[in-house]
């Protein structure tokens, strides 16, 4: 499996207060895991930015430029509770858009099979115009958007396995047909919306809450009874993931029990589907995952299993 990595060391200069958990050295822990043999043959390239034109299919020009004036030239500044910026943090933002922009490249043309993007800021509370839970840009709407704009796609699903709810991605999408969104994650977690009863205005919406302290085989269960035949019925061209690592047992901001082998688990039955449905084209991106040494483990699981392993 040809399996691209991308990353960008001006994701570091997106600062943060000492004991917020967004901190620059989530990326480095994931680089770390990916430096032994198993992994000699991931195919590693840089981010680029995102294009106007590419985020602003999601993101009015207005509101990218309220984030680009809002970023202080020195210190930290505040937009929403936990949602801070500093000086690199536009640019770091720009970045993981352009990243999820250049996967969908690569994977729509078959140049790569699959791609993970480990990047931050991360994406998925963002919604067209609002920041909020450390998310400026939502880089899995903007992926969606790409494949459709640029590479034809007609219809993209988005799974998120984050343990949080994907608010801003379910806002965005929630009456379009032509983009589904399934997501499982802690029931009554921030952001508190992602109840069963949400299935958006086109139905394309499925939300299946899970309860504090279920396991990855719960989350099995609910990928195979729930969100799998949903996703495999929806046809895709694109699968685009979430992948917040933040349902690790070792989490500080959930209550959730997987281990990082689940996550191996989880992403080969997501693989299995989109080989049925859409060529087996993965797009993944980074979310959450709060406990630096689990996030290592738990990523490098994730792309050995997108990596065929
Ligand atoms: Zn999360």
């Amino acid at each position: 499996m040809r399996t691209l990595f991308l990353s960008h060391p001006r994701y570091r200069d997106h600062l943060a207060p000492p004991n917020h958990p967004e901190q620059p050295e989530r990326i480095a822990a994931i680089e770390q895991r990916l430096e032994g043999e198993a992994f000699q043959h991931l195919i590693r390239d840089l981010a680029r930015p995102v294009t106007d034109e590419e985020i602003q299919r999601v993101h009015p020009a207005a509101y990218v430029d309220h984030i680009r004036i809002q970023a202080p030239h020195d210190g930290l500044m505040s937009i929403s509770n936990d949602t801070i910026l500093s000086n690199g943090t536009y640019e770091a933002a720009r970045l993981a858009a352009g990243a999820a922009c250049l996967a969908v490249d690569e994977v729509m043309t078959g140049l790569v099979d699959n791609a993970f993007s480990a990047a931050r800021p991360p994406g998925h509370h963002a919604s067209a115009r609002h920041a909020m839970g450390f998310c400026f840009f939502n880089h899995a709407a903007v992926a969606a958007r790409h494949a459709q704009a640029a590479h034809g796609a007609e219809r993209v699903a988005i799974v998120d396995f984050d343990v949080h709810h994907g608010n801003g991605t379910q806002n965005i999408f929630q009456a379009d047909a032509t983009v589904f969104y399934a997501s499982i994650h802690q029931a009554q977690l921030f952001p508190g919306t992602g109840e069963a009863s949400e299935t958006g205005a086109a139905g394309n919406i499925l939300n299946v809450p899970l309860n504090a302290g279920a396991n990855g085989a719960v989350a099995l269960a609910a990928f195979n009874d729930r969100i799998l035949p949903a996703v495999a019925a929806f046809r895709p061209d694109l699968l685009v993931l979430s992948a917040g690592f933040d349902a690790h047992f070792r989490d500080p901001l959930a209550d959730l029990n997987f281990v990082e082998g689940d996550y191996a688990v989880l992403t080969r039955a997501l693989m299995e589907v989109a080989d049925r449905v859409c060529g087996g084209r993965i797009v993944s991106l980074l979310e959450g995952g709060y406990d630096i040494d689990a996030l290592g483990l738990s990523a490098a699981a994730h792309v050995s299993a997108l990596m065929g392993h």
